[in-house]
């Protein structure tokens, strides 16, 4: 266990109820001294995403967490970017497919958006905004963003990882993101880069932490 730096909390939230994100984080934060609690032991109910960036949408999820749990709240908000689609499904990933969509239904409309478009122009990448907030109006979020570049392939491959992960071809390789094994996955994803950049802010404060 590493020891906690002066601005990393012994217990906190994460905002997501999200089982495979919620894996991915505490798999992230497991080496440090902190006691990692999901939103969901503390309400069923769930932020509005009403937000136009994945900043503003992770700065409304960790407000929330924070004033459901009482404790200081960490929040990711991420989707994928692609360029063919000028930038969606974007912050609109988890409800591609509509309100209810689940991960097969948006896999299934990425792949009839994109499919009259060649290899070559079908680079796309993941974007996470992560945010820590001590209390419901912090007024001095700590953010950090992180991006992971890829392409969509033609057909889903791989049991790993969520969402789009089995039509993500990460880098310029041919390794689907869902063919990843967890911890590498983590070691070289925007998640997993954008919550370690925040756990070094917590750890190794400069001006904004
Ligand atoms: P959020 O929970 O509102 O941030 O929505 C994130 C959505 O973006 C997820 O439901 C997925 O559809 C997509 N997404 C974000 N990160 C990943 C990832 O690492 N793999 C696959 N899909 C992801």
């Amino acid at each position: 266990m590493s020891p906690r730096g002066p601005a990393l909390p012994a217990r906190l939230v994460l905002a997501t109820g999200n089982a495979g994100k919620l894996r991915e984080m505490r798999a992230i934060l497991a080496p440090w001294s902190v006691e990692v609690l999901p939103q969901s032991e503390f309400t069923a109910a769930s932020a509005a995403e009403t937000g136009l960036s994945f900043v503003e949408n992770a700065i409304l999820k960790a407000r929330f967490a924070a004033e459901a749990s009482g404790l200081p709240a960490i929040a990711d908000d991420s989707g994928l970017e692609v360029d063919a689609l000028h930038g969606a499904p974007g912050i609109y990933s988890a409800r591609y497919a509509g309100p209810d969509a689940d991960d097969a239904a948006n896999n299934a409309r990425l792949l009839r958006e994109l499919d009259a478009i060649p290899d070559h122009e079908r680079t796309a990448r993941y974007r996470c905004a992560m945010v820590f907030m001590r209390w419901p109006l912090d007024p001095a979020p700590i953010v950090r963003q992180a991006s992971w570049e890829g392409r969509i392939a033609r057909l889903p491959r791989g049991t790993g990882g969520f969402g789009y992960d089995p039509l993500f071809l990460a880098g310029d390789g041919d390794v689907m993101a869902a063919e990843l094994e967890a911890a590498h996955k983590n070691s070289i994803s925007h998640r997993g880069k954008a919550l370690r950049a925040l756990v070094t802010a917590l750890t190794e404060p400069g001006e904004d932490a």
